[in-house]
């Protein structure tokens, strides 16, 4: 068996917030097999996903009480590498990340052009050398010829998101974590970016790990799904098999919440409200709001269940001497509707 691209194990990161610790991350494991291969992280806002980006990229607030777990890039096992050693060879070189809002903040005096050829002149490239590159960069982001030597207040919305995405590109990384980068734009240029993304999945082969509220637009890039709540990763699986036969309640509910096209039915909103992490609820986390809950939820913690597309499934519905016939109730519901 080769050895994948990413392999995240065990992962835990906790704050310290006041007298409780904050469940950020808690035991969270999935992997990317193979370069160009895109995991979707999607759940709701406060589920720990962009903590779990966070904590891959070494970006930690100085509030943290616990990090371990382990993180394995093409083999390399990157939570024994010192702070150092981890930003010298590691962040922005093999793991770059596109965060929440970057469009948002480019520097509105310095050239887009300009700023991406910074991190590349910092590294020791020659001023000249670094502004070709960064203008290749932007061309290959699907913007005009030119328009480096713009600044970021001239741009549409689109256009600075393609400029933030060709700044994580700069140092030809291995995998690129996007934390909602359609989130602020119309439908219309959502789609042209989720395009690029695809084509950049595809040539150079960049590995991604995309994270969203929207399982819909998770599974129109994505080959595998892991599904957040309360600092856990309650399903994984591929992107096909979570979509059509989630295994998990809170999977099949995040999916009933989305409008569809050719449906006249409206969403399902979900309910109730995600958990406070510095408590999370005993036994199943999501057992206060599933409708599905019964005897052992509230009280045991659900294992992550094997599924059959090699995925898991941390719900008690996947173990059929406990649930009976309560998973194909689940399953019958979840494909009916
Ligand atoms: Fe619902 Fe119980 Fe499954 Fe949790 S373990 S998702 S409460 S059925």
């Amino acid at each position: 068996m080769s050895t994948p691209l990413l392999r995240v194990e065990d992962l835990l990161l906790y704050y310290r917030a006041g007298n409780h610790p904050v469940h950020a991350v808690d035991g969270v494991s999935f992997t990317i097999e193979d370069r160009g291969q895109a995991v979707g992280i999607v759940g709701e806002s406060g589920s720990g996903k962009t903590s779990m980006a966070t904590a891959l990229m070494r970006m930690l607030p100085k509030n943290v009480e616990s990090f371990r777990g382990s993180i394995q890039l093409a083999g390399q096992e990157l939570t024994t590498l010192s702070d150092d050693q981890f930003r010298r060879e590691i962040r922005w070189k093999k793991i770059a990340m596109v965060f929440q809002g970057a469009m948002n903040v480019l520097n509105p005096v310095v050239r887009v052009g300009e700023q991406i050829a910074e991190t590349l002149i910092f590294d020791g490239m020659e001023k000249k050398t670094a502004l070709a590159r960064a203008d290749a960069l932007l061309e290959r982001v699907g913007l005009p010829a030119g328009i480096g030597s713009r600044y970021a207040h001239e741009l549409s919305g689109g256009q600075r998101q393609r400029v933030v995405i060709a700044t994580a590109l700069v140092m030809n990384p291995e995998l690129l974590i996007l934390d909602e980068p359609t989130s602020a734009l119309d439908v219309s240029v959502q789609a042209q970016i989720m395009n690029l993304l695809k084509d950049l999945k595809e040539d150079p082969g960049i590995s991604m790990i995309f994270i969203t509220h929207d399982i819909g637009l998770a599974s129109d890039l994505c080959d595998s799904i892991a599904v957040a709540y309360a600092g856990q990763h309650v399903e994984f699986g591929s992107a096909d098999r979570v979509l059509v036969e989630p295994h998990h309640p809170y999977s099949s509910l995040l999916l009933s919440s989305l409008p569809r096209l050719h449906d006249p039915a409206p969403p399902v909103p979900m309910p109730g409200e995600p958990p406070d992490l510095t408590h999370p609820p005993a036994g199943c986390r999501f057992h206060p709001r599933c409708p599905y809950a019964f005897a052992p939820c509230p009280v045991i913690v659900p294992p992550e269940y094997r599924v059959e597309d090699g995925g898991h499934a941390r719900c008690f519905l996947n173990d059929r001497e406990i649930a009976g016939d309560r998973y194909q109730i689940h399953l019958q519901a979840t494909i009916d509707a």
